[in-house]
């Protein structure tokens, strides 16, 4: 059982689409600096984060290519749209006094360290918020994979999924009064029901690493702080 309130290291991952706000569009800069305080919180808690961010706010690669686009120019100008997030992101952590560093899997050493694991692991040893840009460097993949791929590399104890709701449900929750949250659902369950939780590729990467995922709401104020401590719902898929 993955439920424990004793992390070291955790992944958060958070869609691009948590930092617009009630916008519709790019960036709310309130909203990025309320996830900001909900990180701070349990960065005083002396856990190590590690973050991806999506791109999906500004830029999809699918999005791009279903209006005529080369889907692969589409998948970097996606890639590019989470660079953007991530500096954000930083700035607003920076402002809270959290040292942070913003590694990307596509070389701009202008704006962004090159991801090297071994650097990496060390700034979060030194308990800096290592916010992880670019995706995975590669298109095809998602953000999603991203994280379940750095999560992997840094040796996370966990994803944390912030999303618009407090778990997994058997059907939207949204649409469905009757929807019903999962407390624990199988990685397997997860890709034979289609639950949408991540892409399936990422689920396939969690699943044959052992490497839970948490999805909870980040709207809930204090959220993502009370989980790690044992408190709040959540769905874990193990
Ligand atoms: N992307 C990519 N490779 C990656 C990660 C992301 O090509 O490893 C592109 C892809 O086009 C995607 C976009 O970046 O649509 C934004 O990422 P994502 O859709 O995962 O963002 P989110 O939905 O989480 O906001």
């Amino acid at each position: 059982d993955a439920r424990k309130t004793t992390y070291k290291r955790v992944m958060l991952k958070i869609s691009g689409e948590a930092l617009m706000g009630d916008q519709g569009f790019g960036l709310h800069p309130p909203t990025v600096e309320r996830i900001a305080r909900e990180v701070q919180s349990v960065h005083e808690m002396g856990v190590e984060i590690c973050m991806v961010i999506g791109g999906g706010n500004i830029f999809r690669g699918l999005q791009g290519s279903a209006q005529g686009m080369e889907r692969t120019t589409a998948d970097y100008m996606g890639m590019l749209a989470t660079v953007m997030n991530a500096l954000a992101m930083q700035g607003a952590l920076e402002a809270l006094g959290i040292h942070t560093r913003v590694i990307s899997a596509i070389t701009m050493n202008e704006v962004a360290e090159p991801y090297i694991r071994r650097r990496a692991v060390r700034h979060l040893e030194k308990k800096r918020v290592c916010i992880f840009a670019a995706g995975t460097g590669n298109p095809y993949f998602t953000t999603d994979t991203a994280a379940t791929l750095r999560a992997n590399e840094m040796s996370c104890e966990a994803i944390f999924k912030g999303t618009k709701v407090d778990g997994v449900y058997d059907k939207d929750p949204a649409k469905f009064d009757d929807a019903v949250r999962y407390d624990r659902i199988s990685f397997d369950d997860v890709l034979q029901k289609r639950l949408g939780v991540m892409d399936a590729s990422a689920i396939a990467l969690a699943r044959d690493n052992e490497l839970p995922i948490i999805v909870f709401s980040l709207d809930e104020p204090g959220g993502f702080k009370g989980i790690l401590a044992g408190e709040g719902t959540y769905t874990i898929v193990e």
